[in-house]
C-alpha cells in the first residue's frame, strides 16, 4: 500500500514501512507539498487532523483519530487489510526503500557486530544509506509487539 503520513504521525509511518508499505513521511515537507504527493501517486493520506485549508484537500484521506499508537497501526492495518507477514522487513524504515539482499556478504563485514556477521549468511542493505540488517533478535521482538498491538481490544 501506498500512503503519505502526516507530520504527527512519524511513528506509524516508520511501522508502516517496517510491514513493507511505502510511506512517504517528512516532517521539514509544507502541508500543501504532501498533499500534492498523496493526490498525484494516488497514496492515502493519513492524517489526525480534522480539518484542511480549503484550497489543500487530499483526494483520499484516512482519519486516524487516536493518538495511541497502538490504536493508530491496529485502525490502519484492519481498514487496509494491510497483510503484516507478506513483506515484513523488506523496507528501510529510515529512508522508505526497499532493500536489498547482499550478494556477497563480505563486502558487509565492516558494518556488521562479528558475532552477527558470523552468525547469520543472509544479509540485506538499503541502497540509500547503506545501512545492513539481518534477521537477527530485534526481529522476533518486532514481530512479538506487532501480535501484542493487533491482540489487542480496541
Ligand atoms: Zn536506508
Amino acid at each position: 500500500m501506498k500512503f503519505v503520513a502526516d507530520t504527527m504521525l512519524e511513528k506509524l509511518a516508520r511501522w508502516l514501512r517496517l510491514i513493507g508499505n511505502d510511506v512517504v513521511y517528512d516532517s521539514y515537507k509544507p502541508l500543501k507539498e504532501l498533499v500534492d504527493i498523496s493526490n498525484s501517486e494516488e497514496r492515502v493520506f493519513l492524517t489526525r487532523r480534522k480539518s484542511f485549508p480549503e484550497s489543500i484537500t487530499p483526494v483520499t484521506l484516512y482519519d486516524i483519530c487516536s493518538e495511541n499508537f497502538d490504536v493508530q497501526m491496529k485502525r490502519v492495518i484492519a481498514q487496509f487489510s494491510l497483510d503484516i507477514n507478506a513483506k515484513l522487513f523488506t523496507r528501510c524504515v529510515e529512508c522508505n526503500v526497499e532493500v536489498e539482499k547482499v550478494i556477497d556478504k563480505e563486502t558487509v563485514k565492516d558494518r556488521v557486530p562479528q558475532r552477527s556477521w558470523e552468525g547469520f549468511t543472509e544479509f540485506y542493505e538499503c541502497p540509500k544509506c547503506k545501512k545492513v540488517f539481518w534477521k537477527g533478535a530485534h526481529i522476533i521482538n518486532t514481530m512479538k509487539k506487532l501480535s501484542r498491538i493487533l491482540d489487542k481490544k480496541i
